[in-house]
C-alpha cells in the first residue's frame, strides 16, 4: 500500500474558480483519496488588493458541486486549522523573524523606486536584481536613516549568490536554475502580510503536505522554494505542475454562451454534469492506458496515479466536453435522474414552478416523460426546456403554418384525410396498446391500410401536430407522453388548420 498522501487545494479568493484551476483540486483530491489519505481546502487570502467578496462561498460551491469534498478546512476545521492564512499572520512572522535572526533573511528599507528606476529595472534583469539586493549588506546608519524616512521595511530572503538549484518535480523536466540569477525575494510585506511565497511553504510544512500539485505558472519561482525550504531546514513535499492546457476555453474571437464558459459555476448553469466535467478535467493532463476516457469518481479514485500525468500540454476541446455530457447523459442517468436533474433548467425557463421543482406531485410521471423525450439528445440540460417546451402548451397555442403538416409531393386535402384517419384510430386504439411501441406499429399499420407510397406520408404529419416544428421527437413518443385527450386535441387542431 502506498503511503497515505495528505494534499491540498489552495485558492486564493480572487473571483469564481475557474475550470483550469480548479483541475489541480480534481488531482490533489484523486491522490489522497488512492491513498487513502486527506484532501485540504486552504485559503491563500494574503493579497487584500486582489480579494473578491464571495469568492470563499464561489470556491466552496464548485468544489461540493463537483464532489471534491475536502476533509479539512474552512467550516470543518481541523488539526491544523485555521485554513484563512490571514488568521495565521503571527505563524508567517515567527518564521520570517527566525530567518532574520539566523541572518538568511533581512529587512529592506524599499522606498518607491522613481519612474527611470522602474524602466532601467525592466529592460536589465541585472539592474532589478541589484534592486532586490540592495539592503542585504547595509549599515546601522542607513538603517536608522530609513526607519527616520518612516519607510516600514519588508523582509526579504536572501538568496545564496553562488551554486545552482535544481527543482525536483515529476511531472516536468525539473529546471536548473543559477542562483545568481534569483532575485531576493520579499517573504513578508511590510503590512506584516506574507507573501504567497513563505505563507505556502509554512503551511504546506505545518500541515504536513506530502503533495503540492499546483499550475506552471509557479514553475518560474519554484527554485526560490526549494531555497527557501533548504534555508528552513524543511523536507520538501513532492512537487508537481500538471501540463499547461492548450486552447484555454474563453479566449478565442466570437463564442458561445458554451465556448465561453470558464467557471466552474457556469459550466453548472449550462448544465453539464459535475460527474461529466470531472471526467473531462482528470482528461486534461492524466490518462490511464490511452483509450479508456470514461471513469466513475469511484473509478478515478482506485485509477488515479501520478505516473500517468503527462508532461506534453493538455488540450481543451468543448466538443470533447459536450461530448462526454452528451454520453453522461443518455447512458449514465435513468430517464428519472435525468427528468430531476432538468428540473431547475425547467424552472428557469418558466415551464414549472419553483414550488415543483421541490415537488412535482402528480406530475412527475408526466415530466420524467417529457424529459425522456429528448434524453437521447441534449447536450447539455439547458437545452432540455428548447427541446420540448412545446409539451408544456395546449394545441391551441402551438404556431405553425398549416403548410408546415403536409409532405412533399402532397395536398393538403390528402393530408387532412390522413390526419382524420389518425384521429380515429387513436381513439379507438385499446389501453394497452397505447404506448409509444404500440402506437408505432399500429400508425404503420394505418398507413399500410391507407395504402400510402410510405409511412413518412403519415407520420409527418401527426409530429408536426404535435409540436409545431420539424426538428423534434419521436411522434409515437409524444403522442404517449401526452395522453389519448391531448394528443387528440392536437391532431385535431392541425386538421381545422388544413381546413
Ligand atoms: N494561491 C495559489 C494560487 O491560487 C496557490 C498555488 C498553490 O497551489 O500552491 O495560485
Amino acid at each position: 500500500m502506498t503511503e497515505k498522501a495528505r494534499t491540498r487545494y489552495a485558492p486564493s479568493p480572487t473571483g469564481r474558480p475557474h475550470i483550469g484551476n480548479i483541475r489541480t483540486a480534481v488531482f490533489s483530491y484523486l491522490l489522497a483519496k488512492h491513498t487513502g489519505g486527506d484532501f485540504l481546502l486552504r485559503i491563500e487570502d494574503t493579497d487584500r488588493k486582489r480579494y473578491v467578496e464571495g469568492s470563499l462561498e464561489a470556491i466552496e460551491d464548485s468544489l461540493r458541486w463537483l464532489g471534491l469534498d475536502w476533509d479539512e478546512g474552512p467550516g470543518i476545521g481541523g488539526p491544523y486549522e485555521p485554513y484563512l492564512q490571514s488568521e495565521r499572520l503571527e505563524l508567517y512572522l515567527k518564521y520570517a523573524t527566525q530567518l532574520v535572526a539566523e541572518g538568511k533573511a533581512y529587512y529592506s528599507y524599499d522606498r518607491e523606486r522613481t519612474e527611470e528606476e522602474r524602466k532601467a529595472a525592466e529592460k536589465n534583469p541585472q539592474v532589478s536584481l541589484s534592486f532586490s539586493r540592495r539592503w542585504r549588506e547595509s549599515t546601522e546608519e542607513e538603517r536608522q536613516a530609513a526607519i527616520a524616512d518612516g519607510i516600514k521595511p519588508v523582509i526579504r530572503f536572501k538568496v545564496p549568490l553562488e551554486g545552482v538549484t535544481t527543482v525536483p518535480d515529476i511531472v516536468v523536466n525539473p529546471p536548473i536554475v543559477q542562483n545568481s540569477s534569483l532575485s531576493d525575494l520579499v517573504l513578508l510585506k511590510s503590512d506584516g502580510f506574507p507573501t504567497y511565497h513563505l505563507a505556502h511553504i509554512v503551511d504546506d510544512h505545518l500541515m504536513k503536505i506530502t503533495h503540492v500539485i499546483r499550475g506552471q505558472e509557479w514553475l518560474p519561482s519554484a527554485a526560490l522554494h526549494v531555497l527557501l525550504y533548504q534555508a528552513l531546514g524543511w523536507e520538501m513535499p513532492v512537487m508537481v505542475h500538471p501540463p499547461v492546457i492548450l486552447n484555454p476555453p474563453g479566449v478565442k474571437g466570437k463564442l458561445s454562451k458554451r465556448e465561453s464558459a470558464v467557471y466552474v459555476g457556469q459550466y453548472r448553469e449550462l448544465g453539464y454534469l459535475p460527474e461529466a466535467l470531472l471526467n473531462y478535467l482528470v482528461l486534461l493532463g492524466w490518462s490511464y492506458d490511452d483509450k479508456t476516457e470514461l471513469f466513475s469518481k469511484e473509478e478515478l479514485v482506485e485509477k488515479f496515479d501520478l505516473n500517468r500525468i503527462q508532461p506534453t500540454p493538455a488540450k481543451y476541446s468543448v466538443e470533447k466536453l459536450d461530448w462526454l455530457n452528451a454520453y453522461y447523459i443518455n447512458h449514465k442517468l435513468t430517464r428519472e435522474e435525468f427528468a430531476q436533474r432538468s428540473l431547475p433548467f425547467l424552472a428557469e425557463a418558466g415551464l414549472i414552478t419553483q414550488d415543483e421543482v421541490a415537488d412535482l406531485g402528480e406530475r412527475l410521471g408526466f415530466i420524467v416523460r417529457v424529459c425522456g423525450l429528448v434524453k437521447d439528445k441534449v447536450k447539455i440540460l439547458s437545452e432540455v426546456p428548447g427541446e420540448i417546451d412545446f409539451m408544456f402548451k395546449p394545441a391551441s397555442e402551438l404556431e405553425y403554418p398549416a403548410q408546415d403538416l403536409v409532405g412533399k409531393n402532397e395536398s393538403k386535402a390528402a393530408t387532412a384525410k390522413i390526419l382524420a384517419a389518425s384521429i380515429d384510430y387513436l381513439a379507438k386504439l385499446p389501453d394497452e396498446k397505447f404506448t409509444t411501441a404500440g402506437i408505432a406499429e399500429g400508425l404503420s399499420q394505418l398507413s399500410a391500410d391507407l395504402e400510402l407510397k410510405n409511412r413518412g406520408l403519415l407520420f409527418w404529419p401527426v409530429r408536426i401536430a404535435m409540436c409545431g416544428r420539424k426538428n423534434s421527437p419521436d411522434a409515437s413518443a409524444m403522442i404517449e407522453t401526452y395522453g389519448r385527450e391531448a394528443a387528440l386535441d392536437h391532431l385535431r387542431v392541425a386538421c381545422e388548420k388544413l381546413g
